[in-house]
């Protein structure tokens, strides 16, 4: 079992040991319930006592009190089906007194599941995805060179380190495995010593790591060893920097898939925690809110692929939070997993038809649940990323763009917080094109795509606004933030080298920025910023504006 296993499964158990404790006093709580009820209270008691059953029975199973779990249901059911009279009656008070007495005796017996739920969980875990940097080995003996390649795939996000010499390289490869390696092919040891090494180091670990090799050599001799050795591509020299971070990009994708992430909305904290554990151990990245009101703020920080949402909650229900979800056109096909004791198919329908996708019924087993979610985030993820992004970069699309910043703009507005908006464009697109020809010139777009969702933060927007210009959405963040950002972004961009039959060139673009609440409208702050680049461009380009329009 590896580290991460064991902590997860300490988790669970911690979780439950959490419910065990907290067992006596929903007992306790059920029972005095139930001896108001007795006593005449009105019918809103017997709600609650209703409430506190259904409550039980959806999270009791889930912790390892299977069997109280199930009585608890039964129990449920029973009430459902009383009308307030007969709740008076001998025949269902011995029912209910019944049942109570063994809730008791079930509770004092501890969890029925101790290891099948859990360890269950803990042993079928899908592997981990990391969310550190990828690490990126070049072997290249000319220094210079080696410099160059890790300052330029640094510039793209990745973790690089170089080596002069093969012998330190299947050092480094034992001692802290690297994700991808760059080999030269033609080095101090040998013609060919980059490919006689390569399956050296693929042996040395048991995960396949990709291979690329560089080569001043072009030769048919050269390229057939690379390929025997196992090399993913091939690139001759000059380095054509752009290709070589796309084809990085690329074998790493299908490597290190990004983590889906669920909104987790539940009113039960440790219902709530069970299920973020059990969806972190297969994986997924979670969030927990304990109150719908909370909703509003966690779309825009955390923007889930998926909700996984009770449906009876105290303030709002389940169904109602769906429906206010649904009125921004952002999250129109946003997947809404309503889960609950509910079992009547009626209710469960109803659900469904007021914005929901899917019902799952507690308690759940911990293989449903990451299965319910993975296929629908996954369904979502292949959808959404074809309405909502660029072809091209993969960035939001123009439309996108515009409902993100109004949706971004009213959540800032709520915060009384601040906004800021950047328009950039690259410069002198136009004879770049002229000169390198049209797929160039799109390497070119892609690069500052891929440098610009490198920098970003998470609750940051990046958009390609149409030909050669972007638009960034920077919540929380001033104009003098958003400045010392778009410039630091200004200086990376223009530090990359492009190649094309063997001419180097480098591209620069001019950047303009707006800032609600200064200018509180969506069509203002894209007027406000378009006219701050303008100025950008009639100043000289390659810099940075901020709009005038202050204080
Ligand atoms: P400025 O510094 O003033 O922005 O000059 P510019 O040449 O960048 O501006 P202009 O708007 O005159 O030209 C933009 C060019 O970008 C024209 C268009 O053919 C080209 N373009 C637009 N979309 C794409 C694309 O997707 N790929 C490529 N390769 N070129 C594109
Ligand atoms: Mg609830
Ligand atoms: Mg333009
Ligand atoms: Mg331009």
């Amino acid at each position: 079992m590896t580290d991460k296993q064991v902590t997860i499964e300490a988790k669970l158990h911690a979780l439950q040991e959490a419910f065990g404790a907290q067992l006596p006093e929903r007992l306790a709580t059920i029972q005095r319930t139930w001896a108001m009820v007795q006593e005449g209270a009105d019918a809103i008691v017997h709600k609650d006592l209703y409430r506190f059953v259904h409550s039980l029975a959806g999270s009791a199973g889930t912790f390892g009190y299977q069997q109280l779990g199930n009585q608890a249901r039964q129990l449920e059911e029973f009430l459902a089906q009383l009308t307030d009279v007969a709740y008076h009656s001998p025949e269902s008070r011995a029912t209910i007194n019944n049942a109570l007495a063994q809730f008791e005796t079930l509770a004092v017996d501890g969890p029925d599941n101790v290891d099948g739920a859990l360890s269950a969980t803990a042993s079928q875990t899908v592997p981990y995805t990391s969310h550190s940097k990828t690490l990126v080995y070049v072997l290249e003996d000319n220094q210079l060179l080696a410099q160059e390649v890790v300052s330029q795939l640094e510039h793209f996000g990745y973790e690089v380190e170089s080596f002069l010499a093969s012998a330190d390289i299947i050092l480094a490869q034992q001692i802290r495995p690297a994700d991808l390696l760059i080999l030269d092919i033609v080095l101090p040891e040998g013609d060919l010593e980059g490919t006689r090494i390569a399956p050296q180091l693929q042996a040395l670990n048991d995960k396949y790591v990709p291979s690329i090799f560089i080569s001043a050599r072009d030769d048919w001799e050269a390229r057939l060893a690379a390929l025997r050795a196992g090399g993913s591509a091939y690139f001759s020299k000059p380095l054509d920097f752009a290709a070589l971070v796309e084809s990085l990009d690329q074998l790493l994708d299908s490597n290190v898939a990004v983590p889906f992430r669920v909104l987790i909305v539940e009113d039960t904290v440790l219902l709530a925690e069970h299920y973020a554990t059990v969806l972190q151990a297969a994986g997924v990245d979670t969030a927990v809110i304990n109150a719908p009101e909370q909703l509003l703020d966690a779309m825009s920080d955390f923007r889930p692929e998926l909700i996984l949402m009770d449906l009876y909650m105290p303030n709002c229900s389940g169904i109602e939070a769906a429906q206010i979800i649904r009125q921004h056109p952002l999250h129109r096909s946003l997947p809404i997993v309503f889960i609950s004791t509910e079992g009547e198919l009626n209710r469960q329908l109803n659900a469904l038809k007021m914005g929901g996708d899917d019902f799952l019924q507690k308690p759940i087993t911990d293989l449903h649940l990451v299965a319910a979610v993975s296929i629908r985030a996954q369904r979502f993820r292949g959808l959404n990323s074809q309405m909502r992004c660029d072809s091209l970069t993969g960035l939001l699309n123009h439309i996108t763009l515009k409902l993100t910043l109004e949706h971004e703009l009213a959540l800032s507005q709520r915060q009384k917080g601040e906004l800021s908006f950047a328009m950039l464009d690259i410069d002198h697109f136009k004879s770049i094109n002229d000169r390198y020809g049209h797929p160039v010139g799109d390497q070119v777009i892609k690069s500052l795509a891929r440098l610009l969702s490198q920098r970003l933060r998470k609750s940051d927007t990046a958009a390609r606004y149409g030909g050669e210009e972007f638009a960034l959405i920077l919540p929380d963040t001033s104009l003098e933030a958003a400045r010392i950002l778009l410039d630091d972004l200004r200086q990376s961009f223009s530090q990359i080298i492009f190649t094309h039959e063997g001419r180097e060139f480098s591209a620069t673009f001019s950047a303009g920025i707006a800032m609600a609440p200064v200018v509180s409208s969506m069509k203002g702050l894209i007027a406000v910023a378009d006219n701050a680049l303008y100025e950008a461009k009639h100043g000289g380009r390659d810099q940075v504006v901020l709009s005038q329009i202050e204080q």
